[in-house]
């Protein structure tokens, strides 16, 4: 009787360590950036780990790569990248590390949006200031870990549906919210071009004196032509953006008389206590202090 019993016990418990090493499959996952990283966690769930090149509150556009971001590519299961030609650095880091694969390009299907830039036309990539674009990363995302983990697919479906949902009510809530603007009110200054793609499909226009890269530098010519557009446009707000200096925007706005509306985060979270930890606070909160500072 113990001895059939202790039998029993053993192919339990066998059929357990089975279960809980097929659960225990979990992928390892290199993010570009901490926007990327929050949206990649909530497709995957337990079944990844996920890690983020560019350090919390960094600026992605400046940001230099270590040894260790080398390290953490040459093991990684998938990489995932925002694309646009937002990562400029990610070519001689995958090159660098050994990594085998390809980073999977999540922007894939989104609607690029061309901009003139010194004479030059360039794709602006801060595709995921548009909830409706990060709808389509999410669907990217599953595809690419189910493809690397198809045991897990059903619970990246089930991931991508509930969380797809989430940003879907959040692009219905930024809508609502900005179409309660007057129109002619809807006119904000900040750092750089980050919010094209938030101002394409919400309808915002957004001036900026430098362009999509924080990296470029504004000529004198170029923010005298913008303190007069900024007066004869009667732009009224401006906004700092969390991961970059905010003095040639302070500026401008003493030049025009436009008032501060807050800290927008425009392509990094903050830390954990801070008011934009993951992707869907992060963009929430833009959409409020915007339509405040716009309102005020
Ligand atoms: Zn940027």
């Amino acid at each position: 009787m113990i001895k059939q019993l202790f039998g029993s016990l053993v192919a339990v418990s066998a059929l357990l360590g089975a279960a809980s090493l097929a659960e225990a499959r979990t992928l390892n996952v290199v993010a570009s950036f901490g926007v990327l990283a929050d949206v990649v966690k909530n497709v995957g769930g337990d079944n990844v780990n996920v890690v983020s090149l560019v350090p919390t509150g960094g600026d992605p556009h400046e940001f230099e790569p270590t040894p260790a971001d080398a390290r953490n590519l040459s093991g990684a299961d998938l990489v995932f990248v925002s694309g646009f030609g937002f990562e400029g650095w990610i070519d001689r880091l995958v090159g660098a590390s050994g990594y085998k694969g390809e980073p999977v390009v999540v922007s894939d299907g989104i609607a690029a949006r061309q901009m003139e830039e010194d004479g030059e036309t360039v794709t602006d990539p801060h595709v995921w200031n548009s909830a409706a674009n990060v709808g389509i990363w999410i669907a990217n995302i599953e595809k690419a870990l189910a493809e690397a983990d198809p045991e897990d697919s059903a619970a990246f479906r089930a991931n991508a549906e509930r969380y797809g949902k989430e940003v879907a009510d959040l692009d219905a809530y930024a809508k609502k919210a900005v179409a309660a603007v007057p129109e002619d009110r809807r006119k904000v200054l900040t750092s750089h071009d980050a919010l094209g793609y938030f101002g394409r499909e919400y309808g915002v226009t957004f001036l900026s004196p430098v362009g999509i890269s924080t990296e470029a530098e504004a000529s004198a010519g170029d923010v005298a032509q913008l303190i007069d557009q900024i007066k004869a446009e009667q732009v009224k707000v401006y906004f700092f953006e969390s991961s970059n200096d905010s003095r040639l925007v302070r500026q401008i706005a003493d030049a025009t008389g436009a008032e501060p509306g807050g800290e927008l985060y425009v392509e990094a979270l903050s830390p954990a206590d801070g008011p934009a930890p993951t992707y869907l606070t992060m963009f929430k909160h833009n959409v409020d202090l915007l339509v405040a500072g716009m309102t005020k």
